[in-house]
């Protein structure tokens, strides 16, 4: 991106003056702010120039698809502070999770399949004596497992503010642990500042720990865990299968898993079922209504997994309000699944499909948004892809980053915020999604 900008305003420029501005580089950009970095004061000199940096200013907005301003640091400077402070921010980020403010204990439909995960993470909220440490929730995709984590999340935040919370994916957790032992060097010592900061908490919930494959990642793992229990922080961790059949994590870790509490979640029977279709109903009552017999129909039908559950309710509502019918019964029902239920095709969705239909939708390749260019169209395209996986899906920033190029855990995170920003602001991005979901 420097590189393009500088070959930009090459012309404007003698030549001598040029090779002293090109003995910069672009650090990095963050809210509106370029970080670049220079090695002599001649070349800062230069810089400085306000007309000069006035124009690099301008070039470079347009690259970045953003407006940006100029901050001028020496590279000594860069080099000792900003390994730190990147690793520190984003290890913030994730300490300051905001909780998904629908899944909470009261929206959680209580049943024999579930009880026992209920109890375990509602007890570990209001009592201070952390009898069962670890909590481990295992059980297949689907069953509230994420759901439960969040509900402690919210009612900490609510009920006990002055207690610190920690939640990730164990995904997103890997990717703030290898960025740390990459910028650890002598001058900073950016492994045990996250390794403190992890420590520094109450409670320390870890979503789907099947994905802590990563080694290295087990070894500080590790050592924040001992610490956290030894200073009788809360641990609750989820799995999508028992601690002993886990794969690619050490033996100690899972013998740890194992001294707590392993509860299996398992799917919501049929009663259950039914109950969490009409909890799920209560926000659509208005629109329409939903006969006892075509309860029943999904409630046998999905039972399996009740993010299926979810969808088939809400395609049905969503067909409903289009053909403008207000209770929505058997026929009706099975008619509109018809599809559905060989295929469960709502449900197949994936963060490739989003990236398929977006892509098309732009009229770009995969090519072109998994690389560099800062174009206009190609920065929204990953915006509204960033947005749609996290949204419709709940995909993790560190997957979502790998369907675009690899790119980081912070990257996308902005991205996502910028899709919120765009969303409030900008029409054309609103028409478009709606466009994209519909086909979606
Ligand atoms: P998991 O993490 O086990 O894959 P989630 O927690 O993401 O599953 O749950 C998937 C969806 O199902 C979420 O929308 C969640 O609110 C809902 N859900 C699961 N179990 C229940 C339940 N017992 N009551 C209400 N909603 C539930
Ligand atoms: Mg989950």
């Amino acid at each position: 991106l420097w590189k393009e900008t500088l070959e930009a305003i090459k012309n404007n420029f003698k030549e001598d003056t040029f090779s002293w501005m090109s003995k910069t580089s672009l650090f990095r950009i963050e809210d509106g702010i370029a970080y670049v970095s220079y090695r002599s004061v001649i070349t800062k000199n230069i810089m400085s120039d306000s007309n000069t940096k006035a124009l690099f200013e301008q070039y470079l907005s347009e690259m970045w698809g953003e407006a940006v301003t100029i901050t001028l640091m020496h590279y000594r400077e860069v080099e000792k502070m900003m390994p730190e402070e990147i690793v520190q921010r984003r290890t913030k980020e994730l300490v300051q999770t905001k909780f998904n403010a629908d899944y909470t204990f009261e929206n959680f439909v209580q049943g024999k399949s579930n009880q026992g995960a209920y109890a375990a993470c509602f007890h570990c909220c209001i009592e201070d004596t952390h009898t069962f440490n670890p909590i481990l929730i295992y059980g297949n995709s689907g069953l509230g497992k994420t759901h439960l984590l969040h509900a402690i999340g919210n009612y900490l935040q609510k009920e006990i503010p002055e207690k610190k919370v920690f939640y990730a994916y164990s995904g997103d957790l890997v990717s703030i642990l290898i960025d740390a032992m990459k910028t650890h060097n002598v001058q900073s010592n950016t492994v045990e500042m996250v390794q403190a900061q992890l420590i520094d908490n109450d409670y320390f919930l870890i979503d789907d720990i099947q994905n802590l494959t990563q080694s290295s990642s087990q070894e500080i793992f590790f050592k924040v865990y001992n610490s956290l229990i030894a200073k009788g922080a809360q641990i609750v961790i989820t799995s999508d299968m028992h601690p002993n059949e886990l794969e690619g994590i050490q033996n100690r870790l899972i013998s740890r898993f194992n001294n707590g509490l392993p509860i299996n979640i398992l799917k919501p029977e049929f009663d259950t079922s039914r109950a969490i279709l009409r909890k799920k109903l209560e926000g659509y009552e208005e629109a329409c209504q939903i006969n006892d017999e075509t309860i029943d129909f999904l409630a046998h039908k999905f039972s399996d997994d009740v993010r299926k559950l979810e969808g088939s309710l809400r395609t049905l509502i969503f067909n409903a309000t289009l053909e403008n019918i207000d209770v929505i019964d058997l026929p009706f029902a099975q008619r509109v699944l018809s599809g559905q239920l060989i295929v469960a095709k709502p449900n197949k969705l994936t963060p490739k499909q989003i990236k398929k239909v977006v892509t098309k939708f732009y009229g770009l390749s995969y090519n072109e948004v998994e690389g560099k260019s800062r174009q206009k169209k190609l920065v929204t395209a990953r915006h509204m892809i960033v947005y749609l996986c996290h949204e419709t899906l709940g995909t993790s920033w560190t997957q979502i980053g790998q369907q675009l190029g690899n790119r980081d855990h912070s990257t996308i995170k902005s991205s996502y915020d910028r899709a919120i920003k765009l969303l409030k602001t900008d029409t054309a991005f609103q028409i478009a999604m709606n466009k994209i979901k519909d086909s979606l």
